[in-house]
């Protein structure tokens, strides 16, 4: 039940403008050769999986007192290569201090993200948020920078990392953000950073950018991002857009929720969950976490080959190679 308000608010979290209101292979036989040398890790990536199981948009299971936690950020780091530095330290109720004071705990949240994405792969992130909702909700999130939108921000909640499954899944769909919108995949925008609300902006961005509009910056041709959703997204766009809009000026985000509801309900075989049809960046970001923790899917059905979709770019099976020997590594 929590779970599903987890997700909902990471999208929140992620600056994406889906829900503020505006609109927002190769083969590699190296492949071959990380799957057994990481066999002992597969229940692991089974487990990793599992843990995202669940409808997040399925309304009947979310309890009607719900009460959205607060959010309190900790401590905010700058990023120095491999290291966190200069914390600053927020102003925090009487009972978080002891988490705010805890560094050797924030350090190893860190040590988890630095572990499973190589360095050449987050030289984007430059600050590292420490924040809690207390357990489970939101796990982790990315940000535009605001003062430099080609930079990044990653935040974590230092209550949940006990929950390491969903908390290595989470991380890893985060990262898969900072992968696909990054300045390489689409051109930086600080005007829509600056006025996230203003719609008239938006669509004359959006009508002046001749590839995909991710809803907060134009995507280049041969981006992951470009090219997924014009493969992918393409015939369904107008019908999900029918949906998208229901989020616009209202308080009331129950019937949004149930518009995707029943869209990936009569979608099945084209998302990997019903979380991924909340936007394309949503999707291609969920797609990229199944295709990092699950085998190379055998069948044809549109789902796998959004999961299939990576293995055409060899620097992404590279990655997943990369994240995987650090997820067994994390393990031990
Ligand atoms: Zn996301």
């Amino acid at each position: 039940m929590k779970k599903n308000i987890t997700f909902i608010i990471v999208l929140f979290a992620i600056g994406l403008s889906a829900l503020l209101g505006i609109m927002l292979g190769k083969y590699s036989s190296r492949f071959l050769t990380v799957e057994s040398a990481n066999a002992s890790c597969s229940v692991t990536m089974a487990e990793i999986i599992a843990s995202a199981q669940g409808d997040v948009y399925n309304m009947a299971e979310i309890s009607d007192d719900y009460v959205e936690p607060k959010t309190y950020y900790l401590v905010i780091y700058s990023v120095d290569g491999e290291t966190i530095i200069k914390p600053t330290f927020e102003t925090v109720p009487n009972d978080l201090k002891d988490e705010q004071e805890n560094a050797a705990l924030q350090n190893t949240a860190w040590e988890v993200f630095t572990t499973l994405i190589p360095a050449q792969d987050r030289q984007m992130v430059v600050q590292y948020n420490v924040f809690t909702d207390g357990y489970s909700n939101t796990l982790a999130a990315v940000d535009q920078n605001h003062a430099n939108p080609a930079q990044w921000i990653l935040e974590i909640d230092l209550a949940d990392l006990e929950d390491k499954d969903a908390f290595l899944f989470t991380l890893i769909h985060e990262y898969a953000h900072l992968l696909t919108l990054n300045s390489t995949q689409a051109i930086p925008d600080q005007e829509l950073l600056d006025d996230p609300m203003n719609l008239a902006l938006l669509r004359s961005k959006a009508a002046a950018c001749p590839n995909y509009f991710t809803g907060n910056s134009c995507s280049y041709a041969d981006s992951y991002m470009h090219v997924f959703y014009t493969r992918f997204w393409k015939d369904i766009n107008a019908d999900w857009e029918k949906i998208d809009v229901l989020q616009y000026g209202t308080e009331d985000f129950i019937p949004y929720y149930e518009g995707l509801y029943s869209f990936y309900k009569s979608h099945q075989d084209q998302f990997v969950d019903d979380y991924a049809t909340t936007h394309p960046a949503e999707d291609i970001a969920e797609s990229f976490t199944y295709f990092v923790f699950s085998p190379k899917p055998l069948g044809n059905s549109i789902k796998e080959q959004k999961i299939a979709f990576f293995y055409e770019y060899p620097e992404l099976i590279q990655l997943r190679e990369n994240i995987l020997s650090g997820a067994c590594a994390l393990n031990k």
